[in-house]
């Protein structure tokens, strides 16, 4: 017997992370893509918009989970923040990587987070949002070609790599993303496999 979780991502770069953060979190769990309809995410925070995906696709009634992410950079007044996918205006990563390097010139304060809200939604409504950050700071030119989005000019504290230089293994073990989930985990097993 295995319980359906609806995701609502269509990003397989973070559907494929995400498989690999939640592993064994996920026995006894059937996880099934969203399909439907994509909603508008017009919140003003993280959480607000994960918890719009996630709503969307607990519609049909199944329990779902989704999260909303993006990168926080000081200097620029927490952009691209919440616009982080469509910072350029184009979807893309490399347009989004090099505005960020535009935007930033030289500033000397490179400092920057990725933050990750993930939202789980039941069947009758409730709700809950758990969010992880991963602090570091801007690199002056992209290096590396694993992970995606704004990797190759994130460099975590305490590391001498941009993100994208980390196996997905390193990176799923310190990651935004790996913390918020691994914070709703726990939460999305009681509530399903009660
Ligand atoms: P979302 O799909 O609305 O959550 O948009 C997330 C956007 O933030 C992505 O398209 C990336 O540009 C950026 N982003 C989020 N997480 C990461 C990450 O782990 N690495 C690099 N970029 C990320």
């Amino acid at each position: 017997m295995t319980v359906a979780l609806v995701l609502a991502t269509r990003n397989a770069h973070k559907v494929e992370e995400l498989r690999r953060i939640l592993g064994p979190d996920l026995d006894g769990i059937d996880l099934v893509s969203y399909e439907g309809p994509e909603p508008v995410e017009n919140g003003a925070t993280f959480e607000e918009n994960a918890l719009i995906k996630a709503r969307a696709a607990a519609a049909n009634g199944r329990a779902a989970i989704a999260d909303d992410s993006g990168i926080v950079v000081d200097a620029l007044g927490g952009a691209p923040g919440i616009h982080s996918a469509r910072y350029a205006g184009t979807r893309d990563d490399a347009d989004n990587v090099a505005l960020v390097l535009a935007n930033l010139g030289a500033e000397s304060n490179r400092a920057a987070h990725f933050v990750c809200a993930a939202a789980l939604v039941l069947p009758d409504g409730t709700e809950f949002v758990r969010r992880g950050e991963w602090h570091g700071s801007i690199l002056e030119h992209p290096s590396g070609h694993g992970g995606f989005g704004y990797d190759p000019i994130f460099q975590p504290d305490g590391l001498d790599l941009s993100a994208a230089e980390l196996t997905a293994d390193e990176k799923n073990a310190i990651s935004h993303r790996a913390l918020a989930f691994r914070a709703l985990m726990p939460i999305v097993r009681s509530e399903l496999l009660r």
